[in-house]
């Protein structure tokens, strides 16, 4: 930006904010210079009507600055801008001192206080560096008009002002913040008392678990919420129903005492009454009538009834004759409350009232009952949420690794725990593998490969009774073990041990630990394990495109490479080389007069030898090379970083290893030889053949293909040639194609 026009809107910029202050201030020098103390003329009445369209409009910003505070923090008063309460309050600091001086002509007449005020409100409403400030402009303000205006020798009179003004402003400081401080602290608790009662009632009414936690603040959160709507829903209509009970009978009091989640008090759930004289403590199960109906699950009637018996929901002296109480009864033994109905009047309640004061008991229930479907549904519509999104991560994961991390990280959504593992059982061999481990600290990462045999360790007693331990998801170390005794779980206190099943065949464990107690309760166990079963299903379908990807590129009968694998992997490397200037060889391998073997000892016992030539190629190749079969009784090894003399020397060690090796068959030993081509890859020429793959390297496929035909091919006809010249020996290909050839 150019510096003249940054210049330019700096200095509006600073007009735009600093000119209320600015015309402040040649205010207060016009009252210093006399403006106040003058005739009225029109330079004063124009100072005035200055200092009221200054005043009025930041008057009405503060205004209504305090009004659109944000309701979540209502104590908030740093939102106001510090120079809207500053120049307010040097505005207000000059208007009323020039109105002590046009009226009282000294700033030390009857009405001078009136500057402690000013500076008691800024110091209540404002922030502390405003308040400061207009101090400061208060007790400046007059020091300037003694000095020049009222033309006073020293400032004997202004210093016991400045001491009150400062007194003011620190006590008000002091008292006022503090006061509102504690009345804010006091609302707060109130709010949190109500919370909290709210919360008990959902649980009475078992709208929520016992000690129920959930995964996240902002699930807990939701779900507290969806209780205090439904807590509030009963409520209203607990009331409805024993408002109009109470009119219809004529009653003094219909009240619904309530079991709380431990049955060990009744409270008031909600009550009609004339009385006003309740008391709304807990209810001893015991107490009273109450106790008779707890015992018996009967309805009990009392009538004329003495001043001096106690009702337990009255505080004073009984001020009814009859009362009825009423159990309210879900399914044929679970008593949850009680509905008392009583009246003044000692006229015993017929059975016609009684009867509509148990219907009302029933309306009261089932409200309650509704209520909690409804939460139920409402949890069950969460948890299908979790569990569609877990089902659609774990499909999209392939590969074991995926679908592990997939279903622990679904896990995660469900319940909040600190480790995870999984553990995979393989029923041949009835041991278990330990295939996933995740903590926040690396706590149990060393876990991951242990294999330990089926015992009667909590992971073994899952898979065997496919059914999730420890029962009630808390963890004894002392008597329980997790895997095994060599390899101890950490010792958190809860613990959760799921089977995950495959049309009921148990793969192996999912187990989560967390230090958080009851982290497994009832409200997440059934969600974990239905997510268990997806993982189940999941895991055993990626095992089974890793075995079909195994079938399509290994060799059924020796577990090599197959052609297939082994020409898609040779291209790439080959191209590799030639891109990167390294040797590579190929060695061709094929059984010397097989057809022999085959006619003489079978197919089977053929098929023996071809495993063995196999077995010995995987024994002496380096961990880089890669060896396949390309049919029949023919190999092909490709090693990478290797001259021709060092895979002349692998070649003489395998031809030589199946020479000695002796063949047990039906029909007595057997002993194969083998014969072999080499062709090594050397950057821009391949041994034997003119290099094409020096062309590979500009990239196209064909290309690529033809370095490795051309080496594949120098290696045949090596092998031509090894074959031709008298079997089980090794043929390098040469330039030349004359051959250099060794045997035994
Ligand atoms: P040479 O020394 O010239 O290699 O003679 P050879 O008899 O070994 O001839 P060749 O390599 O052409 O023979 C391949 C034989 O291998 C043909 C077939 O009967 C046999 N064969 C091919 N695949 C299999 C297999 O999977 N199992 C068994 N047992 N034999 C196979
Ligand atoms: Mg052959
Ligand atoms: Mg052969």
């Amino acid at each position: 930006m150019d510096p003249l026009v940054r210049g330019s809107l700096l200095v509006r910029r600073i007009i735009r904010r600093g000119h209320g202050l600015a015309l402040g201030c040649a205010l207060g020098a016009y009252v210093i210079a006399g403006g106040a103390t003058g005739p009225l003329d029109v330079g004063s009445i124009a100072a005035a009507a200055l200092f009221f369209a200054l005043l009025v409009p930041r008057l009405r910003a503060r205004w209504s600055h305090d009004r659109t505070r944000s309701p979540r923090s209502p104590d908030r008063v740093s939102e106001v801008p510090i120079l809207l309460d500053v120049e307010l309050g040097v505005l207000l600091t000059i208007g009323l001192s020039a109105a002590l001086l046009r009226f009282e002509g000294t700033l030390d007449g009857v009405f001078s206080p009136v500057m402690y005020v000013l500076v008691a409100l800024v110091a209540a409403l404002a922030r502390p560096v405003a308040a400061v400030l207009v101090l400061g402009s208060v007790i400046g303000f007059e020091a300037l008009i003694r000095q020049y205006l009222l033309l006073e020798p020293n400032f004997d009179k202004l210093m016991p002002h400045a001491v009150f003004a400062v007194t003011f402003a620190i006590l008000n400081l002091a008292f006022l913040r503090v006061e509102v401080a504690r009345t804010r602290a006091a609302a707060r608790a109130r709010v949190e008392a109500e919370l909290r009662r709210l919360k008990d009632d959902a649980r009475s009414y078992r709208l929520l678990g016992a000690g129920e936690g959930s995964a996240d603040a902002h699930a807990e959160q939701s779900a507290e919420r969806l209780a205090r709507s439904s807590v509030e829903e009963i409520h209203q209509s607990v009331h409805y129903a024993l408002e109009l009970l109470r009119r219809t009978l004529g009653l003094h009091t219909a009240v619904l005492l309530w079991l709380n989640d431990a049955e060990t008090h009744f409270k008031i759930s909600e009550l009609s009454t004339e009385s006003d004289d309740i008391h709304d403590a807990p209810i001893a199960v015991g107490d009273g009538v109450l106790g008779a109906v707890v015992a018996k699950r009967e309805r009990v009637t009392l009538s004329g009834l003495k001043p001096s018996y106690k009702v337990p929901y009255y505080a004073g002296a009984c001020p009814v004759s009859v009362l009825a109480a009423i159990p309210v009864l879900e399914g044929l033994e679970a008593l949850r409350g009680i509905l008392v109905i009583d009246r003044t009047e000692n006229r015993p309640f017929s059975t016609q009232e009684e009867e509509l004061a148990a219907q009302a008991a029933r309306y009261c229930l089932r409200a309650i009952q509704n209520e909690r479907v409804f939460v139920q549904l409402e949890r069950a519509k969460v948890e299908q949420g979790k569990l569609y999104r877990a089902a659609q991560a774990l499909g999209a994961a392939t590969s074991e690794k995926d679908v592990l991390e997939a279903g622990v990280r679904a896990a995660r959504e469900i319940a909040s725990f600190d480790l995870a593992a999984v553990t995979i059982f393989d029923e041949t061999t009835r041991t278990h593998e330990v295939c996933a481990a995740k903590s926040a600290n690396g706590q149990i990462d060393d876990l991951v490969g242990v294999r330990f045999a089926h015992n009667t360790g909590l992971v073994s007693m899952v898979v065997q009774n496919r059914f999730p331990l420890p029962y009630k998801g808390q963890y004894d170390p002392t008597h329980q073990t997790v895997l095994t005794r060599r390899h101890p779980w950490p010792k958190l206190p809860s613990l959760l041990v799921l089977p995950l099943l495959q049309h009921e065949k148990p793969l192996g464990t999912l187990i989560l630990g967390a230090r958080r107690r009851n982290a497994f309760g009832e409200s997440v166990r059934p969600t974990l394990e239905v997510l268990a079963s997806h993982l189940a299903v999941s895991l055993s379908n990626a095992r089974m495109v890793h075995k079909l990807e195994m079938m399509a590129t290994t060799d059924g009968l020796t577990g090599l490479l197959n052609k297939r694998a082994m020409l898609e992997a040779a291209t790439q490397k080959v191209a590799a080389a030639a891109r990167f200037g390294r040797k590579l060889s190929v060695l061709v391998t094929d059984i010397d007069f097989f057809k022999k073997v085959n006619d003489t000892y079978g197919h089977d016992v053929g098929d023996v030898v071809i495993k063995g030539l196999g077995d010995i190629l995987q024994r002496q190749r380096r961990a880089t090379d890669l060896v396949a079969r390309f049919g029949g009784e023919e190999f092909v090894v490709l090693c990478e970083e290797t001259n021709e003399e060092g895979a002349m020397l692998l070649a003489e060690r395998i031809r030589q290893e199946l020479g000695k090796t002796v063949f047990h068959t039906p029909n007595g030993k057997l002993q194969v030889t083998c014969s072999i081509g080499i062709a090594t890859f050397s950057p821009g020429h391949v041994r034997g053949v003119a290099s094409s793959a020096s062309a590979s390297n500009k990239g196209a496929d064909s290309n690529k293909s033809e370095g490795w035909d051309a080496l594949f091919k120098a290696a045949d006809e090596a092998l031509y040639v090894s074959k031709r010249t008298g079997r089980n020996r090794c043929t390098a290909a040469a330039p030349t194609r004359t051959t250099k050839t060794r045997a035994s």
